[in-house]
């Protein structure tokens, strides 16, 4: 298939070299944030001094969900609806990061390594809309 890839939300991640996740890390503590915030959380960090930071690679799949249920709108997705799994990754790069997993049910399990890729969450009009995921490697 060769349709145009359009992110579902511009400007939170990128595919173009690497998937990778936009997000900020405070210079003072070394906290990684995604989305990016506005300012430090950590309540033991006394100077919020937050840096663009992006988050990609590989990291551990730390807990995961399963969508039996299609969502209601605004959410999208291709028809027809097949539940899908929602994993809570550890990235190496020290943030916990909740996305959809391409990988079905009865291939994921806690522990399992995986990384981050860029892929499509629906279909509409020749272009897939895209977002972070998580794969099984
Ligand atoms: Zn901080």
């Amino acid at each position: 298939m060769s349709a145009t890839r359009e992110p579902c939300v511009p400007g939170l991640f990128s595919e173009d070299g690497g998937a990778r996740l936009h997000g900020v890390r405070c210079r003072s503590c070394g906290t990684p944030y995604f989305p990016a915030a506005a300012h430090c959380r950590n309540p033991d960090c006394t100077a919020s001094d937050l840096e663009p930071c992006d988050f990609g690679g590989q990291g551990t799949l730390w807990s995961y969900s399963v969508a039996n249920f299609a969502p209601p709108p605004p959410h999208r997705y291709d028809e027809p609806f097949r539940p899908y799994v929602i994993g809570v990754v550890d990235l190496d790069a020290g943030l916990r990061v909740v996305g959809q997993m391409v990988d079905g049910v009865e291939d994921v399990a806690v522990g399992a390594r995986v990384e981050l890729v860029v892929d499509p969450i629906f279909h509409d009009g020749g272009k897939a809309y895209t977002s972070w995921k998580f794969k099984r490697i």
